[in-house]
């Protein structure tokens, strides 16, 4: 099966003066080396603490930000350095939806507009197919006729994110990312929303990469998980292979802090030492070392390699094998 989206050894670098002289730049490695496919149909997880770089990945795939190097490849064409003019066709296909569904809805546009504006950037010239259209796509998402010509505002915080959704795939994209879609989202309306994504999948086609920070939403979601440290994926598997045999010390920790619903059993809590290091100044060798309880001193000098540890099981970690179990 020919993936939708090939993504290669990508790196998104911000600059920022060290305060050292005049001259003395650095960088932000923010994404630092990430290949990824992505396949048509699927849900794809992302998981990582903030600032792990997850949302600057998702921004590099739809080049809100600029990549620094590598490459990414959507329905086999590459895009990574396409100008503004040679991106609109293909970002019609690539929607991103945001965490805060307020502040991405225009206060001062009826809803109505906000969903059909993006047909009006691609050409779609007539106000009645547009209207139409946009009143199909409130349907969909669970939005009666009479929330077109009302005002953002007026909705609470999970209608306002249905109509974010409703303008994302009003030009029938075929790649949705999902950005903390649910994080700002009581638990009750969090399922809703999921359930709602999960219906577009099946009608609409659609492939999605969903990023968050809370392991039970990537749990309930996802096909495949890719768990991001400093930049980097650290570990990508089957979602249920992921849960049940994680390889990476750092997948551990992070399972391991999900309250076992029963408290007769016991748990085997990994706490981490310290904080995430700063991506202006990722450690060398294996960038979880500083944090990691099973470093030993190679750690600390060589970056492990991201390999294949049982089929479509990638981790990237010297110890993987001898950490089982
Ligand atoms: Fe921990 Fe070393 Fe594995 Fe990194 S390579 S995760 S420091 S054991
Ligand atoms: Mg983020």
């Amino acid at each position: 099966r020919e993936p939708l989206l090939e993504i290669r050894d990508l790196k998104t670098y911000f600059p920022f003066n060290t305060g050292f002289g005049k001259d003395k730049k650095g960088n932000v490695h923010a994404v630092d080396g990430v290949s990824l496919d992505v396949y048509p149909k699927e849900t794809l997880g992302l998981v990582g603490e903030s600032g792990c770089g997850k949302s600057t990945l998702a921004r590099s795939v739809i080049r809100i930000e600029n990549v620094t190097e590598g490459s990414i490849k959507f329905m086999g064409q590459d895009i990574t350095h396409l100008s503004k003019d040679q991106l609109r066709p293909i970002r019609k296909n690539i929607q991103i939806i945001f965490q805060d569904p307020y502040s991405s809805l225009d206060p001062r546009m009826p809803v109505g507009k906000i969903v059909e504006e993006p047909m009006l950037v691609n050409g779609v010239t007539d106000p009645e197919e547009r209207r139409q259209r946009a009143i199909d796509m409130l349907a969909k998402v669970g939005l009666r006729e009479y929330v077109y010509d009302r005002y953002a505002h007026e909705f609470s915080g999970g209608q306002r994110q249905r109509i974010s959704i409703a303008r994302s795939l009003i030009l029938m994209p075929k790649l949705v990312l999902c950005d903390e879609a649910v994080s700002a989202l009581d638990v009750s309306i969090q399922s809703q929303i999921l359930n709602l994504l999960n219906d577009l999948q099946e009608e609409l086609n659609l492939t999605y990469i969903f990023i968050s920070h809370a392991m039970n939403v990537i749990r309930h979601v996802s096909k495949r998980v890719g768990v991001m440290y400093l930049g980097k994926i650290v570990e990508l598997a089957p979602t249920q292979e992921l849960f049940e045999n994680p390889q990476h010390p750092y997948t551990k920790a992070l399972l391991s802090a999900i309250p076992v619903p029963d408290p007769g059993k016991a748990q085997n809590r990994i706490v981490l030492e310290g904080d995430l290091p700063s991506p202006k100044n990722p450690p060398n060798g294996c960038r979880f070392h500083t944090r990691c309880p099973y470093r030993k001193e190679i750690c600390e000098q060589e970056e492990p390699e991201y390999r294949e540890v049982c089929p479509g099981h990638f981790a990237a970690c010297h110890f993987c094998e001898q950490l089982q179990k």
